[in-house]
């Protein structure tokens, strides 16, 4: 079947969508638009929706939503992603609700979507007996916040704080949040108007007896009659971060308990190869080289098991230096050199010559060379190149604009390019996520990225993956320039 046809075996005749109230698109495999209907267009602000065709849904949406809404797995049924925003062509943030699914025609996915304006939702008056039902009825705590002042509680708040909707009231939300976690809510509050999008907190909330809860906190802006107006959901998450806590902790215990042993086998494996190396065959001298790869995979593994536990235990603590990231590219690619080796690849080198020194913790950087090392020798054909281009950021570019990373302070770029089988566009963001990988049936465990983002991270630096299908894969980061050696 040709795509045309794959694509009105899914959508059939398009004319009645035209006429459908919300917004739908669909899109290709790599994400590109291959119909949108007149009311996306609306949303969008164009005349047309052919304008739409071609361009990247993810284009619609502002990047931090993008990675959000790409997050989610998606199967065929339509899944609800909640509140978001359209950019409009001048700019606008249009509130919306989002849903989307993947579906699949003879061979080839496509992904589709349906925006809601959300003001169609969130006008429904609060008096309508049924939104108040919905609202009384809901397994999360909500809280309405008109103009700085609470209007609204139900009964599953009152139940998580162990106050009354009055006293809630005349409390005020952000004296229910620990000290700790209040100040980001208390400015949202103070000034409704300044939140665009929905925001996130997880927050601890303090109820009647002085009980700590742990919360995920959101809150959700819309105009209701021209009043800013704050939606706050309030979930008990503290069940799920108990068990979250007993798998890390269970986890970390583990890996150290692996360490040990691993530690005197790879001794052993190291002794052997010098000691008996010359008195062994070469199938034998194979079997002892083979075995130290994998041990070395092993550590490493076990490595990257122990660096999630304790971010995830919040204990990374970053020990601050000047770092020669030259010199760390040559230690990750000499621990590699076995495999480099036997899979015959070159890896080609483009450092300026006068590389200042990095703020870095030096063995964290050396996780983030090694991860990303390691990816770009598992996936590279056996005689490839691997490319690591080390640059200085122009101080103008927009990668410096992005909230996180330090002003006034110079930055470096760092390109590790491969020549492997590439990801598909809508993995881009994903990957960079815990446990998850493109093949869930190929190698690894999906930690490696997520380590390498949150290190990044703490650095005050960004990373990102750039990808053509077929053609490889390319990782960069950037981190700041250690200033006044
Ligand atoms: P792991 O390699 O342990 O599975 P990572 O977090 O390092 O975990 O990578 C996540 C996924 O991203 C991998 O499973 C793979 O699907 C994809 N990936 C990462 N690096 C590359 C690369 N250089 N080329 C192709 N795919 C990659």
């Amino acid at each position: 079947m040709s795509e045309k046809n794959n694509l009105d075996a899914l959508i059939g005749g398009r004319e009645f969508l035209n006429d459908l109230q919300e917004g739908v698109w669909v899109a290709d495999g790599n994400g590109r638009i291959v119909f949108a209907n007149r009311s996306l267009a609306r949303l969008a602000g164009f005349e047309s929706a052919d304008i739409l065709v071609g361009k990247s849904w993810r284009e619609l949406f502002p990047s931090g939503e993008v990675a959000r809404l790409t997050r989610t797995k998606l199967d065929s049924e339509m899944k609800s992603l909640g509140d978001s925003f359209i950019v409009s062509r001048n700019n606008e943030h249009v509130p919306v609700s989002v849903a989307m699914a993947r579906r699949k025609v003879a061979d080839s996915s496509w992904l589709i979507g349906t925006a809601v304006r959300a003001g169609v939702r969130a006008g429904a008056n609060v008096a309508d007996t049924t939104s108040r039902e919905v609202m009384e009825n809901s397994v999360d705590g909500i809280c309405i916040i008109e103009n700085g002042h609470i209007a609204y509680v139900n009964r599953r708040f009152e139940e998580l704080a162990g106050y009354s909707s009055s006293q809630v009231a005349r409390l005020g939300l952000d004296r229910l949040i620990s000290a700790r976690d209040r100040k980001n809510v208390a400015q949202i509050i103070a000034e409704p108007g300044s939140v665009l999008m929905p925001v996130h907190h997880e927050v601890r909330l303090v109820n009647r007896t002085g009980h700590e809860i742990e919360c995920e906190l959101r809150i959700v802006p819309v105009k209701s009659d021209g009043k800013p107006t704050l939606l706050c959901f309030l979930r008990d998450v503290s069940a799920l971060k108990q068990a979250e806590r007993a798998r890390t902790d269970f986890i970390a215990m583990l890996s150290h308990d692996l360490r040990t042993p691993l530690a005197a086998i790879k001794e052993a494996m190291s002794l052997l190869s010098e000691t008996a190396a010359a008195r062994l065959e070469e199938r034998q001298r194979r079997y002892l080289t083979i075995a130290r790869e994998e041990i070395d995979r092993l550590n490493r593994m076990i490595d990257n098991l122990i660096e999630v536990s304790r971010m995830e235990a919040g204990k990374t603590v970053l020990r601050l230096d000047g770092v020669d990231l030259a010199e760390l590219l040559s230690t990750a690619v000499e621990s590699m050199s076995l495999l480099i080796n036997k899979r015959n690849l070159t890896i080609e080198r483009n450092i300026p010559p006068r590389m200042p020194p990095i703020l870095g913790d030096r063995d964290r950087l050396l996780r983030v060379f090694n991860n990303l090392l390691d990816n770009a020798v598992k996936y590279s054909p056996v005689g490839g190149t691997i490319r690591v281009d080390i640059s200085f950021v122009d101080p103008n570019s927009p990668l410096l604009a992005h909230s996180g990373t330090l002003t006034n302070t110079g930055y470096v770029q760092v390109t590790i390019s491969d020549s492997g089988p590439g990801i598909p566009a809508e993995f881009l963001d994903r990957i960079f996520g815990k446990f998850e990988r493109v093949d869930p049936h190929g190698p690894g465990i999906g930690l490696g990225l997520a380590i390498v983002r949150s290190i990044i991270e703490l650095h005050h630096g960004r990373v990102w993956a750039h990808s053509k299908l077929g053609e490889g894969a390319s990782f960069s980061f950037i981190l700041p320039i250690k200033e006044n050696p």
